[in-house]
Parts: structure tokens; C-alpha cells; sequence
């Protein structure tokens, strides 16, 4: 059995939600416990510059995340590094067990576990995962040096990751379902500019085709939805880039969920179904999904727990 201890404020998360709400709950004399989970610093860490956020005309996501987390400790929360494996919100006081043995006690829990990448869901891309099928071009774009990738998706990770493997690769082509993006404009007018990226529209991936021993991909093999045609691509590399899926799992039998499993919150806060459990960012927005929308929602989940724990609710 491991140890046990008690907070009056549990942030289960490390990304700009997590960070922000240990930034207000520490200055709110709350004595915040922090656990980053397997991702320290959350999404932004995982992509390169970042243009939008106010005040930064270019950060490096991981270099912000980095300043985030010393802002949250400066401020005085604690910062752990472990992962909660099980939660249970049937009584208070909250109760979270976490991978390293040691069991978390809270008065209020502030829910900040953000979301994960989502794959395909073939069996090809489930063998290759980790030789050639990648879902984090800034984890694995140097491996491309010199050789052809293929990315899925239209969306704005699609189209940076697409944009940032040029730095390594000689050709990139983005796969997409449809024939429009739904990424920012500026970032489609970088990306149909740029010389070594090929665009192919309307197409699914069937296949990701490769050989073993040693595992490596060859190609992917691509539907047209519009003329049925079948073509195979070769590349190296596949990096999967279609989106997230919020990261509920902890939760997905004690609160509503909507949208495909994102934390319902009474509108305009971010109370949960249940008195003394907060949500704040990716995990409960599946409309806006940023790093400063995430954050502001850190905050406000901060300031709600802050009112919960005074009595007020
Ligand atoms: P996340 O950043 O997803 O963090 C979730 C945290 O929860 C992680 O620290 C994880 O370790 C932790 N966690 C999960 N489960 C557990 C558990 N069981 N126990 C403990 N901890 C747990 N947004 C922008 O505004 N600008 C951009 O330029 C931009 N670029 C992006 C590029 C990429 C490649 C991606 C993937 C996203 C990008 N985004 C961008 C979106 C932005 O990263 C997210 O909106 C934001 O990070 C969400 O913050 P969050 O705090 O809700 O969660
Ligand atoms: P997203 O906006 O949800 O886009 C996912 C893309 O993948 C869509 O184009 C979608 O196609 C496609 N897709 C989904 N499932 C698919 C499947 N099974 N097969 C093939 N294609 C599939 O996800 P995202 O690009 O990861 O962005 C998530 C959030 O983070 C967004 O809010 C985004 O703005 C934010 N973000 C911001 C920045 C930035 O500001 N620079 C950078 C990265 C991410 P359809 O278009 O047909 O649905």
C-alpha cells in the first residue's frame, strides 16, 4: 500500500488548462497539487512555433510550456510527476490513485487531462506505429531526412505537421477526404505555395504498406471517394494528423459526456453534473481547442473551485 495524502485542490493535467488553474489557485492561498500525467506540458509540446499566443508573436510550444510550468511552481503549487490512473468522485472527499502507489485526496478536483491524437483505426497502422506510422511530426520528422512522407488530415495539425516535415523530407503530400481544408487560411495559403508539398483531394487510406524484418513502411494505399480509383503512394514515413479525442476515460462512467466524450459543464462555467469537480479545456471544449481558450478555462475553473470550497457553489 502506498502513502495518502490530502489537498484542498487536486489539477489532474499539465497543459495550459492545468498549468493556468494551478497559476490562480496558488495565488488563491489553495495550496494546489499538480499531476502532469504522461505528457508534461500536454499538447503544445508535441508542435513547434506557435503564432496565437497573445503576447508571442513566436514561441516554441514546448518553450511556453516550460515557462507555464515554472509560473505554476513560482506561484506556489506543487508540480508532481505522476499519472492517475483510477478516480473516484462518488465521495468526498475525492479520491485519485496514481501510478506511483500514492493515493490523492481532495476537497476539489479540477479535470485538465486535455486529449490524445486519434488514428485511423486500420491494422496496418497499428502494426507499423513506431516504424514509419507516427502521429507527431516534431517527435519523428528528423528520422525523414532526405526521404518521402505522406500525412492524413485537413486540418490546422495537419497542415503544420505537413509544413514542418519539409525541413527533412523531399516530398510531403497531404491526403485529405474532402476537397477543402478545414485548417486557417493563412496556413492553407503556406501550404499551396510551398514546392514540395502534393495535394491529394477527396482520398481515404486504405492500406499502409510495408514490409518486416525490418518493419518499415513502403507506401499507402489511397480510395478516391469521388472516382473510385485505388493508387498506392510511396513514402517512408505516415504520419496520421486528424484530429484529438478528448482524454475521458477516467471520468466516462461518473459524468456526462457529449460530442464523442467530451466533459458536459454547466454552461459559461466549469462545473460538472458533479458539486466540487471542474473541467476545464480540450477535455470539455470539442468547438474551440486552443491553448488560450484552454487556459482562460483553467482560470475560470480556479476561480470556480476557490468560490466551491468557501461554501459558496
Ligand atoms: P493538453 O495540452 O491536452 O494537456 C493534457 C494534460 O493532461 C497533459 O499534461 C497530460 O499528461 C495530462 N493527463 C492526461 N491524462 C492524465 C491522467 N490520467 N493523469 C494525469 N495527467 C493526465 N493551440 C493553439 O492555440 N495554438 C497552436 O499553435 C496550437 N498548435 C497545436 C499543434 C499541435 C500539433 C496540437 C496537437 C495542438 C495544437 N494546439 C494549438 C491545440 C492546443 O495544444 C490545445 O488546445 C491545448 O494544449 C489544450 O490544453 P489542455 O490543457 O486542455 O490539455
Ligand atoms: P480538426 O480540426 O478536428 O481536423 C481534423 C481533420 O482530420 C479534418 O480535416 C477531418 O476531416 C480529418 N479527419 C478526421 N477523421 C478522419 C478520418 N477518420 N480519416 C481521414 N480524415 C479524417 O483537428 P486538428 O487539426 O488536430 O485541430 C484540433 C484543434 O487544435 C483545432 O481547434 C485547431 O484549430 C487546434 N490547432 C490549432 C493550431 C494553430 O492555431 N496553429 C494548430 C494545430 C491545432 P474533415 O475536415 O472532413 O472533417
Amino acid at each position: 500500500m502506498g502513502d495518502t495524502r490530502h489537498t484542498r485542490v487536486l489539477i489532474i493535467g499539465s497543459g495550459p488548462a492545468g498549468y493556468t488553474a494551478a497559476v490562480y489557485s496558488a495565488r488563491a492561498m489553495l495550496n494546489p497539487l499538480l499531476i502532469q500525467g504522461l505528457q508534461p506540458g500536454g499538447q503544445l509540446t508535441i508542435t513547434t512555433e506557435v503564432e496565437n499566443w497573445p503576447g508571442d508573436t513566436h514561441v516554441q510550444g514546448p518553450d511556453l510550456m516550460v515557462r507555464m510550468e515554472s509560473h505554476a511552481r513560482e506561484m506556489g503549487a506543487e508540480v508532481i510527476s505522476d499519472y492517475i490512473s483510477a478516480l473516484d468522485l462518488s465521495k468526498r472527499p475525492f479520491t485519485a490513485v496514481a501510478d506511483s502507489g500514492m493515493t490523492y485526496t481532495a476537497d476539489a478536483v479540477i479535470l485538465a487531462t486535455g486529449a490524445q491524437a486519434k488514428w485511423l483505426g486500420l491494422p496496418s497502422e497499428e502494426r507499423f506505429k513506431g516504424f514509419g506510422v507516427s502521429a507527431c511530426a516534431t517527435c519523428d520528422g528528423f528520422f525523414y531526412r532526405g526521404k518521402e512522407v505522406v500525412v492524413i488530415g485537413g486540418g490546422n495539425t495537419a497542415v503544420e505537421e505537413a509544413l514542418f516535415l519539409t525541413n527533412f523530407a523531399t516530398k510531403v503530400t497531404l491526403i485529405h477526404r474532402r476537397d477543402t481544408l478545414r485548417a486557417e487560411k493563412i496556413m492553407q495559403d503556406r501550404l499551396f505555395k510551398h514546392p514540395k508539398i502534393e495535394l491529394l483531394w477527396n482520398s481515404e487510406v486504405t492500406e499502409v504498406l510495408g514490409s518486416d524484418a525490418p518493419a518499415s513502411v513502403t507506401g499507402v494505399r489511397t480510395h478516391n471517394l469521388k472516382t473510385g480509383e485505388i493508387k498506392d503512394v510511396p513514402c517512408h514515413g505516415f504520419f496520421v494528423a486528424i484530429g484529438h479525442a478528448p482524454a475521458s476515460e477516467l471520468v466516462k462512467d461518473q459524468l456526462p459526456l457529449h460530442n464523442g466524450g467530451y466533459v458536459v459543464v454547466e454552461p459559461g462555467t466549469t462545473r460538472t453534473a458533479i458539486p466540487g469537480v471542474f473541467a476545464a479545456g480540450d477535455l470539455t471544449d470539442h468547438v474551440y481547442r486552443q491553448a488560450v481558450t484552454s487556459a482562460g478555462m483553467g482560470c475560470m475553473a480556479a476561480l470556480d473551485a476557490e468560490r466551491f470550497l468557501a461554501g459558496g457553489h
